[in-house]
């Protein structure tokens, strides 16, 4: 569907570190064209198709920003109390009203547009009324407290909102402030899913004694609906190429990309490579990541396609390098690099160089304060309680050799991979 070359995934080195490897992907990938109008209500999550131009200020127009008495500065009490009377009264929503008589105070509420010559209010706290019902003001109030100027927020004719941004709630909240009952954002990227393995069947359904239950297709399904795509379900192919190819070919025709797992591996079971190469294009890379192993890249008649390791923490390692921003690069998204929050390590850790590697870590407030990693006792790439029980991933780049306690790492916590 979205027509990319035959080669898009070829070149680059034989092994591909995981920034060669996203920068192949950002480079080669391009958006999917069609852009929808969808209701603000329905927009979170999605991406923005055009630049937000802000056609108003915000605030719309000078209001106060507290319950209290405007004045204008010029009647400011500098070192004792001044009492002014009442000259009118404003609520929210209500019309500004004339003009401020001089040497008065008008009755204000907080989001009330100010009176024309008042440019200051007192918080009600501070102020009390004398015997004549006059307003009694305390000195040391600045020129300007606590009024909102309109367009401080946002100037009119900015860009607020970039073409390409994942809208989210604060996102949309300014869409709204500013009047918009709907916004253009890229059409959801379809997404076709499927589990490989002769071992694998569905949870539910019967199980032969050295079979397993899918993981990793309801893992992906569930991730990348996160992402806003549109998923389909291709279920579980068989260790058999031929049904694996005519599977993938089919799903080609109304996707984007299509997702599958196992049997990318160099076995004579690994039938998905064997059965992409009989219907499309297929380049492994080897990625220096751990875990994670080769990862399939492909492409069947221009629609792209991803083989993720069978081993469920690889595929989700590798699901977040290698699907996340080709998805975000289909949907026309800007491809903001997550950044790995600097923890302290409560570990010991060695590791080979030349490749990153992923630890799952708990964190834990130390006694001094700290935030700290620890590193999941059980580390096997099949391990899924590994995921489970810990909030997110320890990133060693490539370099790194040890990690001793003590040392600060990057931390990414789940969260940030969604
Ligand atoms: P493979 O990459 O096909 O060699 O599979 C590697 C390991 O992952 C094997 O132990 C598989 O049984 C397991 N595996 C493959 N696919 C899944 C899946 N969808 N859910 C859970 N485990 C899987
Ligand atoms: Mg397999």
């Amino acid at each position: 569907m979205t027509q990319l070359s035959n080669d898009c995934f070829a070149s680059g080195p034989p092994v591909l570190s995981v920034d060669e490897a996203v920068m192949l992907i950002a480079t080669r990938v391009g958006a999917v064209a069609g852009v929808e109008t969808v209701p603000l209500r329905r927009a979170d999550g999605r991406v923005l198709a055009a630049d937000l131009v802000a056609p108003l200020p915000l605030p719309l127009f000078t209001n106060s920003a507290v319950d209290g008495y405007a004045v204008a500065s010029a009647d400011l009490p500098a070192t004792e109390d001044r009492a002014l009377p009442l000259g009118g009264r404003v609520a929210a929503g209500a019309m500004a009203l004339p003009p401020l008589a001089p040497g008065h105070v008008v009755r204000i509420f907080t989001g009330a547009p100010l009176p024309v010559g008042a440019d200051t209010v007192f918080m009600q706290e501070d102020t009390r009324i004398d015997a004549e019902g006059r307003v009694v003001l305390p000195p040391g109030l600045h020129p300007g407290a606590n009024v909102r100027i309109a367009g401080e927020d946002v100037a009119a004719g900015n860009v607020v909102l970039k073409a390409g941004v994942r809208l989210r709630p604060q996102d949309v909240a300014l869409a709204a402030a500013l009047g918009q009952s709907d916004l253009a954002v890229r059409r959801r990227i379809r997404v076709a899913v499927a589990s490989t393995g002769d071992e694998v069947v569905s949870p539910g359904a019967p199980r032969g004694p050295a079979q397993v239950f899918d993981a990793n297709r309801f893992m992906l399904m569930a991730l990348l609906e996160r992402l806003g795509c549109e998923v389909v379900d291709l279920g579980i192919m068989p260790d058999d190429r031929r049904r694996v190819a005519d599977g993938l070919k089919a799903a080609a025709a109304g996707h984007d990309l299509i997702v599958t797992s196992g049997g990318v591996s160099a076995g004579e079971e690994d039938h998905v490579r064997a059965g992409i190469e009989s219907v499309g294009r297929l380049v492994l890379w080897r990625m220096a990541i751990k875990p994670g192993r080769p990862v399939a890249m492909g492409v069947i008649d221009g629609t792209a396609l991803i083989g993720l390791p069978g081993n469920p923490v690889a595929s989700f390692v590798t699901y977040a390098h290698v699907v996340r921003p080709t998805v975000l690069s289909l949907a026309g998204a800007i491809q903001t690099r997550t950044v790995a929050m600097p923890v302290r390590a409560a570990f010991t850790h060695r590791k080979k160089p030349g490749r990153r590697e992923y630890v799952r870590a708990q964190l834990r407030r130390a006694a001094d304060g700290v935030v700290e990693a620890i590193m999941f006792h059980r580390d096997g790439a099949g391990m899924l309680s590994s995921l489970v029980e810990t909030d997110g991933l320890v990133e060693l780049g490539d370099d790194v050799l040890e990690v001793v306690p003590g040392d600060t790492v990057g931390f990414l916590t789940y969260a940030d991979l969604d």
